[in-house]
């Protein structure tokens, strides 16, 4: 099947609303993955972030990447006299891992992580509608690792006309190397693996191989 080129949609859609400043909520997974994409959106959109991400463990790194994020935040509005907001959906990683204990043995970039997009996007999709955001689109396009036409898929499925869904393709136009470069500028804590306990176990296997191998 042919790609979606998603950034152009994007760039489209863009150009469609540049007389006015809607809402959008921004789903996030943790603060590296945020810097470039709200400072990219500041002046187009009002932005709120919302951190839905019951597929990270364990708790520990859960909060870790939580408390970084609403510390860039903090410290970003304070930087650009900006008034993004944070917002955080509760942390039940017991569902999450029901749901996703069925593709456990699948490899990273499979079904498993179609599934795990597609839970976070719906949680963001229903808070966003609940709370009348003209728009709704994730960060989670902007790693190289993370598919881009099954993010966009999924949003679009899950969007109606009141809150409709931003299509976005972040790691375009350097948007990966730009997020990392503005995470180190504020020295955000950039973690090593994916989320999920079998993400963990994977970089656990890898640092393992690696030590033996020096
Ligand atoms: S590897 Fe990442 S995207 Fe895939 S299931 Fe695990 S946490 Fe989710």
């Amino acid at each position: 099947m042919e790609k979606i080129n998603y950034h152009q949609n994007f760039l489209e859609e863009l150009e469609k609303i540049k007389s006015s400043k809607p809402s959008l909520l921004l789903h996030a997974c943790c603060g590296p993955c945020s810097t470039n994409i709200i400072d990219s959106l500041k002046e187009r959109f009002e932005i709120t972030i919302y951190f839905s991400n019951s597929n990270i463990y364990p708790s520990e790194e859960y909060y870790r990447r939580k408390d970084e994020l609403f510390d860039f935040i903090g410290a970003y509005n304070h930087k650009n006299n900006t008034n993004i907001h944070v917002v955080s959906d509760a942390y039940e990683p017991e569902i999450f891992m029901c749901q996703l204990g069925v593709y456990g043995n699948v490899k990273e970039g499979g079904k498993r992580c179609y599934l795990c997009y597609q839970l976070r996007m719906e949680k963001a999709y229903k808070y966003a509608n609940r709370n009348n955001f003209d728009y709704y689109t994730t960060t989670l396009s902007v790693s190289p690792h993370k598919n881009s036409q099954w993010i966009n898929q999924i949003g679009e499925m899950l969007a109606t006309k009141n809150t409709k869904w931003l299509f976005s393709d972040f790691k375009k136009d350097n948007g990966y190397q730009k997020s990392c470069t503005i995470a180190s500028d504020f020295n955000l804590y950039r973690q090593n693996y994916c989320g999920c306990i079998y993400s963990y176990e994977q970089m656990l296997v890898y640092k393992e191989q690696k030590a033996t191998e020096e």
